[in-house]
């Protein structure tokens, strides 16, 4: 029978870092993914995918705001929606094959199979592939459980049809629908609608609950619902619920339950994106020490141990936030404890990006966060009002916020609206993760004209310092 000291069950960002670190170290590793390439859902049909898609709406969007406010005439875009499926693919392809060719150099045995646990050692391999090895069976020092998680379908909306589309659908890009819903306000169903509405659908977006991003800060999500209004033409309807949905021919009739929109409405195709669950059933965890929660993930601790000492769990499946730099930098942790290294997952800062127009990010503590805990925290806000980038770009909507420990003045989190968040926010995370204090980030000269300098100029906010502001000073 094959044996492995580690194998890793999953080839997602968490899986495939896993298995990769491992061997880098010296280990030998069996890495078992159901399907015929690595990169796991952010790769194939989630981070990036999505992202090379809402690079297409940006530029068509920036391409409109020239021809509606600087006077820059073009005519309209002519979408050929086979070549924009072709171009999101092909990014999918060039970096998967990489992955593959980055196990092969580094030795990374693959093996593609569905693998069910049978005890706490051993792994049956299910399925066809010629990379099963005779007996089906691979047992294992350690395991390390990458299995990610799933699109949340409820039993009510899955009618069995591709008009009813999950996020994996709606990234197929079969065609651009003249009426789009989306059922579900967070930042899935908001980044997928962003892509249909600039490609030339009618979006419209339910909610229930009272906003958008439910757990994000207000403060943040407030521009974005009103650029989506704009977007969505006022078609984002809060507190209200799906009733049921009915296939009427080639449309989708949809019974809406609420204060802002009651009645029924039909539609072309509707984008299912109410949460997705982790992928913990039919893999024999009942056939180990292994704990799940009620909520179908696997409980481990700060080492990424379960409770069978063979098994460790990473990434979507043990838990939120799902998030792929997430799985990746719990690889790392596990991997070092199969090593016999005092590791263990202990961030201040795990930032989050919602990838829509303008984006929103943030990192660390929140306020929501701090008033649950009773802590005490000062906040410091630069508008981006002030900023001559943010002018010069046109787009004043944003706004950068520090959380500072009044105490210390050290800087507990931070929160960002605008274009290019996602990628301001790393400052953020850095100056978190390192302890800094409030002024070693307003002291720090940053380039001008940025928008990074609204990081720094809310740390002047703080101290009542900002040249661009007028706060009376501390
Ligand atoms: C539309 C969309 C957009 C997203 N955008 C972002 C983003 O911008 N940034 C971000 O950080 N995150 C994003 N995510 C989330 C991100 O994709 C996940 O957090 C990440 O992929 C989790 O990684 P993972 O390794 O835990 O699991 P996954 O990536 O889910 O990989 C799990 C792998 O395990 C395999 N598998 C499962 N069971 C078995 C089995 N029994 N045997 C063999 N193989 C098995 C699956 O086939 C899969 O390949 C997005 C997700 C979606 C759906």
């Amino acid at each position: 029978m094959t044996h492995a000291q580690l194998v890793v069950l999953g080839g997602g960002p968490g899986g495939y870092a896993a298995a990769f670190l491992a061997a880098d170290e010296g280990l030998d590793v069996v890495l078992v993914e159901s399907e015929g390439r690595l990169g796991g859902t952010c790769l194939l049909r989630g981070c990036i995918p999505s992202k090379a898609l809402l690079h297409v709406a940006r530029v068509i969007s920036e391409v409109d705001e020239l021809r509606a406010d600087w006077g820059v005439e073009y005519s309209a875009p002519k979408i050929e929606i086979d070549k924009v499926r072709a171009r999101k693919d092909k990014v999918i392809t060039t970096l998967s094959a990489g992955l593959g060719q980055l196990a092969k150099r580094r030795n990374v045995r693959m093996i593609q199979a569905k693998g069910v646990l049978e005890d706490s050692t051993t792994l049956r391999l299910e399925g066809s592939d010629p990379s099963i090895p005779e007996g089906g069976k691979v047992t294992f020092d350690h395991l390390i459980l990458a299995t990610g998680s799933v699109p949340a379908m409820p039993a009510v909306f899955d009618l069995g049809s591709d008009r009813i589309m999950d996020s994996t659908g709606a990234l197929r890009l079969q065609d651009v629908p003249p009426r789009l819903l989306v059922i579900g306000g967070g930042y899935i169903g908001l980044e997928m609608g962003t892509v249909y509405a600039h490609l030339g659908s009618q979006v419209s977006v339910v909610e229930l609950t009272a906003g958008l991003l439910p757990g994000a800060d207000r403060d943040l999500v407030r521009p974005l619902h009103k650029r989506l209004n704009g977007l969505f033409g006022d078609r984002i309807y809060l507190e209200t619920k799906v009733g049921s949905l009915g296939l009427q021919g080639n449309e989708v009739e949809v019974a809406f339950e609420g204060p802002a929109k009651y009645g029924v409405e039909r539609y072309d195709r509707v984008l299912v994106s109410v949460g997705r669950r982790p992928v913990s059933r039919g893999i024999g965890l009942e056939n180990t020490l292994v704990q799940v929660d009620e909520r179908g993930f696997v409980a481990c601790d700060r080492n990424q141990r379960t409770a069978d000492p063979h098994i460790l769990a990473i990434g979507d499946v043990a838990g939120e936030p799902m998030l792929a730099h997430k799985a990746s930098h719990e690889a790392k942790v596990a991997v070092e404890v199969v090593l016999g290294k005092p590791a263990e997952f202990d961030k201040l800062a795990i930032p989050a990006v919602v990838f829509t127009d303008p984006e929103i990010a943030w990192a660390g503590l929140t306020e929501d966060q701090a008033k649950r805990e009773g802590r005490a925290v000062e906040i410091a806000t630069y508008p981006w009002a002030a900023s001559g980038r943010a002018q010069a770009l046109g787009r004043v909507e944003g706004l950068t916020k520090w959380l500072v420990d009044p105490e210390t003045e050290r800087v507990l989190g931070c929160g960002m609206v605008g274009p290019g968040a996602g990628e301001l926010i790393a400052e953020a995370v850095l100056a978190i993760e390192m302890g800094c204090e409030v002024r070693d980030i307003s002291e720090a000269v940053h380039p001008h004209p940025t928008l990074s300098e609204t990081l720094m100029n809310a740390g002047e906010v703080f101290f009542g310092t900002a040249t661009e502001i007028y706060k009376p000073r501390r």
